[in-house]
C-alpha cells in the first residue's frame, strides 16, 4: 500500500488548508495547527475519558495506562487521521488500514467518528495500530502521513539478519534481558518503548545502526547521558543509537592540551579524566549530565567565565549519518559550523576533541541558603558584583521551597581560587547572614556536584528556560516576584525551582554572532525545573502550567536551546499563528543552518530537540 502520488488517498495538506472545510473538535483543532507542528496524544483502551491535547486544548478520548503512553509526534510523520462512519475495532497491520481507507477515505462524510491510527513499523516489518474512536464533525477526510511506503516484510527482515550480522555493539529488543534498563532516561517522563536499542562500539556501528534504520523506515534517536527531559534520546517503536556503553572514553593529550571525548561519556568522566592532570574543561554542572547533547546544544559550566562555552572549545568532531565524516576548520567546515550549537540536527557525534586548560585542583565552593527576608539584600549585594564579576566567579541563586515546604533562597557560589579569596571576594554576601553556609575549599571534582542535589534520577520533570533581566538582578530578585513564585508552588504538587545562573558572560559574549550558530547577546540562563511523582497526565499539564506561569515573570523568549523542552520548541495554539520556536532560537543564523542540513541529512532522519527544517 502507497500513500505516494499515485495513491487515490493522497490529499494534499495545502489544500486542505485552502479549503478549510473542516468541522469541529478533533479536526478543527488539527486544521489550525502549521504544517509539521506537534500534537499530544494519548494512545491506550478505549472508552474511559482522558485528554488528546493540541497546544492547549484538551479533548477527552482515552485513559492512557502510564505516562509513557502519551507522546508528542510530529503530524506528518506517524500518523493518519481518517473519518469513518463506522468504528473498526481491534489491531491487526495493514488490513486494517487498508480496509478503513478503502471504505471511508475519501468520501467526504459529514457528522462522523473520527477513527485515529496510530502506527510504527515493529522489527519484523508488521505495523501496529491501535484506532481510537473520537466524536467529530467533519466534512473532509484527512490523510496527514501521505509519502509512507510499506517496506516488504521479507527485504525488512533479511536487513534485521544482515545488522545484527555485522553489527559489533549490543543490540537490545523489548524480549531482551536489560531491554527496561536501556530505554530508562533521567526524566522519567521521558522514557519511551524503543523498538531496538543498539550499543554501538565505534563510528562504524553508529553508520550501520543508521543505514538498518533508514531501511526499514524507523525512527532515530541519539542517546548519550539521557538527560533530555523532554525525552529527545528516546524513540516510540525506533531505534536509539546509545553512545553511553562503549562509546564514552576521555583521553587526555596533556601536551597538546585536548581531550578526546566519546559521543557517550558524561562530565563526571571529563572532569575526572582531565584533572587528574591538572587541567579542565568547560563541563556541565550536573556531572552525570552527558556530553552528547550538552556539548552540541551549546553547552554552560562554572569555567564559562573563563573559557566560554563548551561548544567554544570543540576542535574537532567525528560524526556518522550514514557516512563516516570529520569536521573541523579545515575539514567540513560546514558541519563543524552546524554542529556547535545545531544540536543533533546533522549526525551522530561519535568523538568531540576539546580544549583543556590548566586548572587548579581545589576550589571554593558549597551552598549557601539564606531566609526570603534576606533577598532585598541579596539583590542590592548582586547588583553591585554582577557587572564587576570577574572570571574566577559564579553565582547561582535558587528560589525555592525546602523539603518542608518553607520558602528559601539558596545560593551556589564558586569562585576559581582559595577560601580566603573566595570569602574575601564574597564578603558583603556572607554578610548578609546565611542560615546555612557550606562553602569551604573542595576538590575540583565537587564542582559539579554540588548542584546535583536538584537533580535527582528517575522523577518526572519539565524545564523552561528564560532569560536574566538586561538591566540588573534585582529586577528578577524581588520580594514581588518571589511572592508570586511562591504563590504559584503553594499547592506543593511538584518541587519547583526556579535558577537564576550569574555566570559572567564576558568570555562568552566575546565571540562575535556567527561564528558559530550560538547566539551571542544573552545576558544569562534561568531554567526553572518542576519535578514531580505519578505518570498522571494531569500533573505532566499542571507542571507545564506552573513551569510557564513562573517563566511569563522573566524575559521569556527562547534563549538557551538545551533549556526548552520540544514542547516548547513546537508549541502551538489552534487559532493562532505558531510562535515558530526553532527560527527563534537560531535568528539569522537559521537559513544556513538550513542549507547545511539539506547537505547533510534532507530526510530530517535527525529530528529531535529543535528540528531544523532543510531548504
Ligand atoms: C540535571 C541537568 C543538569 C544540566 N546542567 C546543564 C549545565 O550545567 N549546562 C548546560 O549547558 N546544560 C545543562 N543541562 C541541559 C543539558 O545540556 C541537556 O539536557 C542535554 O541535552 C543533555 O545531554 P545528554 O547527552 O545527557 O542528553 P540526551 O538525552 O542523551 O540527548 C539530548 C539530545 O542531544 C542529542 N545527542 C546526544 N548525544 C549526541 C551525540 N553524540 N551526537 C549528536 N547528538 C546527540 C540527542 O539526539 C538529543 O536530542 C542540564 C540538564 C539536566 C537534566
Amino acid at each position: 500500500m502507497s500513500y505516494g502520488p499515485s495513491s487515490r488517498h493522497r490529499f494534499s495538506w495545502k489544500k486542505r488548508r485552502k479549503v478549510g472545510s473542516v468541522g469541529t473538535g478533533v479536526l478543527a483543532a488539527l486544521s489550525s495547527l502549521p504544517e509539521g507542528a506537534s500534537a499530544r496524544i494519548a494512545a491506550g483502551p478505549m472508552r474511559t475519558r482522558t485528554y488528546f491535547s493540541i497546544g492547549d486544548i484538551l479533548l477527552p478520548i482515552c485513559k492512557p495506562r502510564s505516562s509513557a503512553d502519551v507522546q508528542t509526534y510530529p503530524l506528518r510523520r506517524t500518523c493518519i487521521y481518517i473519518p469513518q462512519a463506522q468504528v473498526v475495532h481491534g489491531t491487526g497491520g495493514r488490513n486494517v488500514i487498508q480496509h478503513a481507507a478503502s471504505h471511508h477515505g475519501h468520501s467526504g462524510l459529514s457528522s462522523a467518528r473520527t477513527t485515529y491510527f496510530w502506527r510504527y513499523l515493529d522489527l519484523e516489518g508488521r505495523y501496529e495500530v491501535i484506532i481510537l474512536p473520537l466524536e467529530s464533525s467533519i466534512s473532509r477526510p484527512l490523510i496527514v502521513y501521505r509519502s509512507l511506503r510499506v517496506a516488504d516484510d521479507i527485504e525488512t527482515r533479511d536487513n534485521l539478519k544482515t545488522f545484527r550480522a555485522e553489527f559489533k555493539g549490543d543490540l537490545i529488543t523489548p524480549d531482551d534481558e536489560g531491554y527496561d534498563v536501556s530505554i530508562h532516561r533521567w526524566a522519567h517522563n521521558a522514557i519511551k518503548r524503543a523498538g531496538i536499542v543498539a550499543y554501538v562500539k565505534d563510528p562504524e556501528d553508529v553508520a550501520r545502526a543508521i543505514k538498518y534504520a533508514v531501511a526499514a523506515k524507523l525512527d532515530i534517536a541519539i542517546h548519550s547521558g539521557g538527560h533530555s527531559p523532554a525525552g529527545n534520546s528516546s524513540t516510540k517503536g525506533g531505534l536509539v543509537i546509545d553512545l553511553s556503553r562503549f562509546i564514552n572514553h576521555v583521553n587526555v593529550d596533556t601536551e597538546k592540551k585536548l581531550a578526546y571525548v566519546g559521543g557517550g561519556a558524561n562530565w563526571g568522566m571529563f572532569d575526572a579524566a582531565t584533572i587528574k592532570h591538572g587541567l579542565a574543561g568547560v563541563a556541565g554542572t550536573v556531572h552525570h549530565t552527558g556530553v552528547g547533547g550538552l556539548a552540541t546544544g551549546g553547552g554552560y559550566g562554572w569555567l564559562s567565565a573563563r573559557h566560554g562555552l563548551t561548544i567554544d572549545n570543540v576542535a574537532t568532531v567525528v560524526t556518522a549519518d550514514g557516512s563516516i565524516l570529520k569536521a573541523n576548520d579545515k575539514e567540513n567546515p560546514d558541519l563543524f559550523w552546524g554542529i556547535r550549537g545545531g544540536g543533533c540536527n546533522f549526525g551522530v557525534v561519535t568523538e568531540f576533541v576539546m580544549k583543556v586548560y590548566p586548572q587548579r585542583t581545589t576550589v571554593f565552593c558549597g551552598i549557601v541558603v539564606f531566609h526570603p527576608e534576606k533577598l532585598d539584600k541579596i539583590a542590592a549585594y548582586l547588583d553591585d558584583w554582577w557587572p564587576r564579576a570577574t572570571e574566577n566567579e559564579g553565582i547561582v541563586v535558587i528560589l525555592t521551597r525546602g523539603p518542608d515546604g518553607s520558602p528559601n533562597v539558596v545560593c551556589f557560589v564558586n569562585y576559581n581560587g582559595t577560601e580566603a579569596e573566595g570569602r574575601a571576594a564574597y564578603k558583603p554576601l556572607f554578610d548578609i547572614g546565611p542560615l546555612v553556609d557550606t562553602a569551604k575549599d573542595m576538590d575540583y571534582l565537587q564542582l559539579n556536584v554540588i548542584t546535583n542535589s536538584l537533580a535527582e534520577p528517575g522523577l518526572n520533570y519539565y524545564f523552561k528556560g528564560a532569560l536574566l533581566s538586561r538591566d540588573k538582578p534585582s529586577a528578577d530578585l524581588n520580594q514581588e516576584k518571589f511572592a508570586k513564585i511562591m504563590d504559584l508552588t503553594k499547592d506543593r504538587a511538584h518541587t519547583t525551582a526556579c535558577v537564576l545562573e550569574y555566570i559572567p558572560h564576558t568570555k562568552i559574549n566575546s565571540v562575535p554572532e556567527g561564528v558559530t550558530p550560538f547566539r551571542r547577546d544573552l545576558p544569562g540562563n534561568i531554567l526553572i525545573n518542576s519535578q514531580w511523582k505519578g505518570d498522571e497526565p494531569e500533573k505532566l499539564a499542571s507542571a507545564r502550567e506552573l513551569t510557564h506561569g513562573i517563566a511569563e515573570l522573566f524575559i521569556n523568549e527562547v534563549g538557551y536551546g538545551n533549556y526548552g523542552t520540544d514542547q516548547d520548541a513546537m508549541l502551538t495554539r489552534p487559532g493562532q499563528t505558531s510562535p515558530d520556536k526553532v527560527k527563534a532560537l537560531f535568528r539569522e543564523n537559521y537559513p544556513r543552518l538550513q542549507t547545511i542540513k539539506k547537505k547533510y541529512d534532507p530526510n530530517m532522519i535527525f529530528n529531535k530537540w529543535y528540528n531544523i527544517t532543510p531548504a
